[in-house]
C-alpha cells in the first residue's frame, strides 16, 4: 500500500515528494540506527541501481560491508528496497518507494550500466500472459544487450 505524506507550508498541504531514511521506515519492523540511517541516505541520494560495494564506496562513516549487506536484507525484506538485477554475483537494488514504481530493467553488456525503463505501460499486460490460477508477487522484467552509448 503506498503510503502519502503530507507536509505543511504556509497553510498549504504540500506532497511531500521525496522519501527521508525516517519516511521510509515508518511503519516498518526495524529501527533507525544511526548506520542505517547513513546506509539510507546513501540509497536516497542514487536515482540508479547499486549494489552494496557501491554504496560502501559512498557512504559516510566507516560501515563495513557486511552490515551494508545486513541492512539490504532487512530493508528488502521490509520492502524498502526491490532487488532488480543479479549479474556477476552482485545483486543491484533500489528504492521501491511510492516514487518508484516497479519497472523494467535494461543491463548494458558493453558497459555495464543498468537502466531503469520507466515506460510501464505495458508491465500490466504482460502479467495478463499467465494462465489462470497463478496471483503474481513480483514481476521482474530485464533486458540486455548494448545500451545506445555503446551500440
Ligand atoms: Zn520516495
Ligand atoms: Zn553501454
Ligand atoms: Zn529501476
Amino acid at each position: 500500500m503506498a503510503m502519502i505524506l503530507y507536509g505543511v507550508i504556509a497553510g498549504n498541504k504540500v506532497f511531500m515528494d521525496k522519501c527521508s531514511a525516517s519516511s521510509l521506515i515508518e511503519g516498518k519492523n526495524i529501527k533507525l540506527t544511526k548506520q542505517r540511517k547513513a546506509v539510507l541516505e546513501s540509497i536516497l541520494k542514487r536515482d540508479e541501481p547499486f549494489c552494496a560495494s557501491d554504496l560502501y564506496e559512498s557512504t559516510e562513516y566507516n560501515i563495513d560491508l557486511a552490515t551494508i549487506y545486513r541492512n539490504l536484507e532487512i530493508f528488502f525484506n521490509e520492502g524498502i528496497v526491490r532487488r532488480v538485477i543479479n549479474e556477476n554475483d552482485r545483486q543491484y537494488y533500489e528504492l521501491a518507494c511510492e516514487h518508484n514504481p516497479p519497472h523494467p530493467h535494461f543491463l548494458c553488456t558493453s558497459c555495464g550500466k543498468i537502466y531503469c525503463i520507466k515506460n510501464i505501460s505495458s508491465l500490466n499486460k504482460i502479467k495478463r500472459i499467465l494462465p489462470d490460477g497463478f496471483s503474481t508477487e513480483q514481476t521482474l522484467l530485464q533486458f540486455k544487450g548494448l545500451c545506445p552509448k555503446c551500440n
